[in-house]
């Protein structure tokens, strides 16, 4: 990648086969392949091919848009979006072939109308809030939901019937909404309606309890392999580099970076990266200056502890890891290089470790499949025409304005 100082390097051959080795964990289970958040942060399109290619049976997305997108560069599959639409956007829903998320009778109302007027059936998804506190009609109120649908608006198919866990990884919580799931399941089964598509399980879920499959589970981060259970040989799909764009010797006692927040211990070489917040690394305080970034750093090594914070302040050159120095800037950051001794050079190589789905969109994405590789610049250009108006393309996307 000769023009590119930062990007995302994406294996699409890892991916594919973290599916086939789900897909096999899961057996006859149907699995949906998430890629709300552009695929976190992996590039959508791509990546919902290459999902289907390897067997996903469903699609998930949170928004409309993200729906039309994959609609729009041909994929087929089935697609659930997560979020409930506003009514007046059932239109799309109906027009695009999409599966609508529904908890309320206005939603379902709107997506009747509008399939009726096209003489054609559309299928939902219910969702139940068996403790989540988000999206879903509260258990208690379900069977009646389902009932009036039946009844009153025949262009509406209920394909499907879910619910999100809040906890995956605690096997109490988790048990309770299954729990009540499947009275709520198995009492619809009993008045006599048939929901073909169950489904609970998250990537944790999935892997933890296998009893709760039911008919399909849906996989995001495991998927990606950013999951941290199971002893599956899933791997990493993505790797996140930059370049070293400079290099200099500070003597010791050299302030390094915004707020004077970090001083040189050592005479120390610092390499600058092109690599900052905007871009997607994280903006947390630096090492230890004085007894109140003591306190925060020890507070931030328990939550770390813990694992409700993270620890991406880390960089590898050359396979050995280097620690990110002073505050995350913008657009850059300064990594402490001195243990390279003179083994290093401008245009090196960095990777690092940074939460992909905070990646930003702008960042070239470089996917590897079946040993070719192409890459998706994102870059963005606005034309404008005659009548004011501007079209903005972004990577394969285009909107206009
Ligand atoms: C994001 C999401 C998932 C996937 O969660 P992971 O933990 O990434 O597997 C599943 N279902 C819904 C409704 C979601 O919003």
């Amino acid at each position: 990648m000769e023009n590119l100082t930062s990007w995302v390097d994406v294996d699409l051959d890892v991916l594919s086969n973290n599916i086939k080795i789900i897909k096999d964990f899961i057996g006859e289970t149907k699995m949906l392949a998430v890629v709300k958040a552009d695929a976190y942060g992996h590039g959508i399109v791509p990546v919902a091919l290459t999902a289907i290619e390897s067997g996903a049976d469903f699609i998930g997305v949170s928004g409309l848009d993200e729906g039309i997108l994959l609609r729009k560069s041909g994929i087929e599959a089935p697609i659930l979006v997560f979020n409930t639409i506003l009514p007046e956007q059932a239109e799309k829903i109906i027009q695009f072939d999409l599966t609508a998320t529904v908890c309320s009778l206005d939603v379902v109302q709107a997506l009747h109308e509008a399939a009726k007027r096209l003489n054609i059936k559309t299928r939902i998804h219910i969702k139940v809030d068996t403790g989540f506190g988000r999206f879903g009609i509260l258990p208690e109120h379900t069977l009646k939901f389902v009932k009036i649908i039946n009844s009153d608006f025949r262009a509406v198919d209920i394909e499907g019937i879910y619910t999100h866990f809040s906890t995956a990884s605690s096997a109490a919580i988790t048990r309770n909404q299954f729990e009540k799931f499947q009275s709520v399941t198995n009492k619809i089964r009993e008045s006599g309606f048939n929901i073909p598509l169950r489904h609970a399980c998250n990537s944790i879920a999935t892997i933890k309890y296998p009893e709760m499959h039911l008919d399909m589970v849906r996989v995001g981060n495991l998927m990606y392999g950013l999951c941290p259970v199971g002893n599956l040989n899933i791997k990493k799909t993505a790797k996140v580099f930059s370049r070293i764009i400079f290099i200099k010797k500070l003597p010791r006692g050299h302030n390094v970076g915004y707020g004077n927040k970090y001083t040189t211990k050592r005479p120390t070489t610092v390499a600058v990266i092109p690599f900052g917040y905007y871009d997607g690394l994280e903006l947390l305080v630096p090492q230890p200056n004085g007894v109140l970034d003591g306190l925060k750093s020890f507070l931030k090594q328990v939550l770390l502890g813990f694992g409700i914070s993270r620890q991406d302040r880390k960089v590898r050159i050359k396979g050995r890891t280097f620690n990110i120095i002073g505050k995350i800037g913008m657009q850059n950051c300064m990594v402490d290089v001195t243990d390279l001794k003179d083994d290093i050079f401008i245009g090196e190589q960095v990777e690092l470790s940074t939460r992909k789905v905070n990646l930003c969109y702008n960042l070239p994405r470089v996917y590897h499949r079946e040993d070719e590789i192409f890459v998706d610049l994102r870059q963005r250009t606005v034309k404008f025409d005659t009548g004011n108006h501007y079209h903005y393309e972004r990577g394969s996307e285009q909107f206009i304005g």
